[in-house]
């Protein structure tokens, strides 16, 4: 295992809901630092160019819709597998099929408000991190 970093959403229905904290308290007790963290209302192109790999998907427009509704907690989180451990911190996609005890199946509503994003390998990580924290380096810690 190797120190990574990857990126975290908190989405606008996890924000709504008032959950930040508890949401962050799961990375900290899993060893997860913040490494970087900000607090934004996305507009939409840049909603569109974060998630232009699902451009082509049925649901972009939504998805893109409900990620400018609110305000997200966008971070760089860091530590041993940080990839891998943050998706299995978030659980599936659609909350219904999340592990019990996961963020998603805990936070979450729906396939579409979904509470969390994170990223999912080396390279999206790489990518993502630096769409919105272009000063700080993945090589660097
Ligand atoms: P994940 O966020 O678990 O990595 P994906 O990368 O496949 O999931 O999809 C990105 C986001 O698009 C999901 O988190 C979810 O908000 C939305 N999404 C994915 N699949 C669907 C779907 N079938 N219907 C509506 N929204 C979806
Ligand atoms: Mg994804």
């Amino acid at each position: 295992m190797a120190v990574e970093r990857t990126l975290s959403i908190i989405k606008p229905d996890a924000v709504a809901k008032n959950v930040i904290g508890k949401i962050i308290s799961r990375f900290e007790d899993n060893g997860l630092k913040i490494a970087a963290a900000r607090m934004q209302l996305l507009s939409q192109s840049e909603a569109e160019g974060f998630y232009a790999v699902h451009r082509e998907r049925p649901f972009f427009g939504d998805l893109v819709k409900f990620m400018i509704s609110g305000p997200v907690m966008i971070m760089a989180l860091e530590g041993e597998d940080a990839i891998l451990k943050n998706r299995a911190l978030m659980g599936a996609t659609d909350p219904r099929k999340a592990e019990p005890g996961t963020i998603r199946a805990d936070f979450a509503e729906s396939i579409d408000a979904n509470a969390v994003h994170g990223s999912d390998a080396p390279e999206t990580a790489a990518v993502e991190i630096a769409y919105f924290f272009p000063s700080l380096s993945v090589y660097s810690r």
